[in-house]
């Protein structure tokens, strides 16, 4: 859960991801990096609405698909859907009011897809004398760094005066994740094994935790099987003019054997899909962002027999390991963290981060 204040101590008059009064009254421009509840803090609240409609200058910056997202979930928000400019991938010139004057500042945003839910992107913002990073919510696969053209000059990582970064799992017990794609075949080896011992009638439901972000999942899983996925008719509406997961997903449970319809809870006795009209088998997969341990030892899959259940260890989020990496690779010249990860301090994760930057 982010809890970045939205300001960014480099540039004034901008707010990330946090639309509440303080920002509002002193921002004239304000970014989303994806539509997570904990980075839209604000956003559909009155008095935000009245105080953007209210100032014809002012606008709400995203990436194309956040926007669509937003046009589908606040409907009603005229106020704030009005206000709404997209960003394309790539470096866009924003023109930021200085609040009280007639000037504006020149600001550079490059947006870089963030790997973390559908929409999601990182902003790099350039004024001429500051070059700041705000990672939004992400996953990077290490070896990937540097093929992220936009965060390189003549092949080396950008310097960076600052890097605001999402801390969410910078605790030891979060050091390993398996990758999205090692966690993407592990999910694919327990559809297969399940199917096979079904002779192919068993049906598969894996949860969704949150409104927004299996869509990795979804998109992934229709290819591979060649089956739309079916969805409940708000996650349906809430994907409404997404053409890259309109093609994957369907209300029609009749369709397919895999659903993300949240009808089903794993359970003893519980053999029924409600969406299903026939007596089936169902498969339950809980993709979730931990390791399973076992007689002390850990694994990405864990298994429960009895009501045929499998968890799969599944990030959407950098492991600690990972964070490491990135800060080595980039070595700004300082870091904010923007999330107290669980069973840790801002303080702690600020003083091993700061180890981190003296050791290079
Ligand atoms: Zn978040
Ligand atoms: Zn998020
Ligand atoms: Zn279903």
């Amino acid at each position: 859960m982010s809890q970045f204040s939205g300001f960014v101590d480099e540039i004034k008059g901008i707010a990330v991801d946090s639309f509440l009064p303080d920002n509002a009254s002193s921002c004239t421009a304000y970014f989303l990096s994806h539509c997570h509840a904990d980075h839209m803090r604000g956003l559909n609240e009155v008095s935000f609405s009245a105080h953007i409609a209210s100032k014809a200058d002012h606008f709400i910056y995203c990436s194309e698909v956040s926007a669509q997202i937003l046009k589908n979930l606040m409907r009603d928000n005229e106020s704030v859907l009005a206000k709404i400019q997209t960003l394309t991938l790539g470096p866009n010139l924003v023109q930021v009011p200085i609040l009280d004057s007639d000037y504006q500042l020149d600001l550079v945003v490059t947006l870089i897809p963030a790997g973390h839910c559908l929409g999601s992107c990182m902003f790099l913002f350039e004024t001429g004398e500051k070059t700041i990073l705000y990672t939004g919510d992400f996953r990077f696969n290490p070896s990937d760094y540097s093929k992220i053209s936009f965060l390189h000059t003549n092949g080396e990582p950008r310097e960076l005066d600052a890097m605001y970064l999402d801390t969410t799992f910078w605790t030891q017990a979060n050091q390993h994740f398996p990758s999205r794609h090692e966690s993407l075949n592990l999910i694919i080896t327990e559809i297969d094994k399940f199917r096979k011992r079904t002779a192919d009638r068993g049906h598969v439901h894996i949860d969704k935790p949150a409104k927004i972000g299996s869509e990795f999942l979804i998109m992934e899983l229709a290819k591979r099987y060649r089956k739309k996925v079916h969805v409940s008719s708000d996650c349906f509406n809430l994907y409404d003019g997404i053409q890259e997961l309109t093609s994957c997903i369907t209300r029609e449970s009749g369709e397919t054997f895999l659903h993300m319809c949240q009808s089903y809870r794993p359970g003893k006795g519980r053999r029924r899909l409600p969406c299903v009209q026939d007596y089936i088998h169902v498969l339950y997969i809980r993709p979730s962002a931990q390791w399973y341990s076992v007689g002390g030892e850990f694994f990405p899959v864990r298994e429960h027999k009895g009501i045929n259940l499998v968890q799969i260890s599944h990030s959407m989020h950098s492991s600690r390991a990972e964070l490491i990496a990135f800060v080595k690779y980039f070595k700004p010249k300082k870091v904010v963290p923007c999330v107290v990860p669980v069973n840790a301090t801002m303080e702690q994760v600020q003083e091993e981060i700061d180890a981190v930057l003296v050791d290079g």
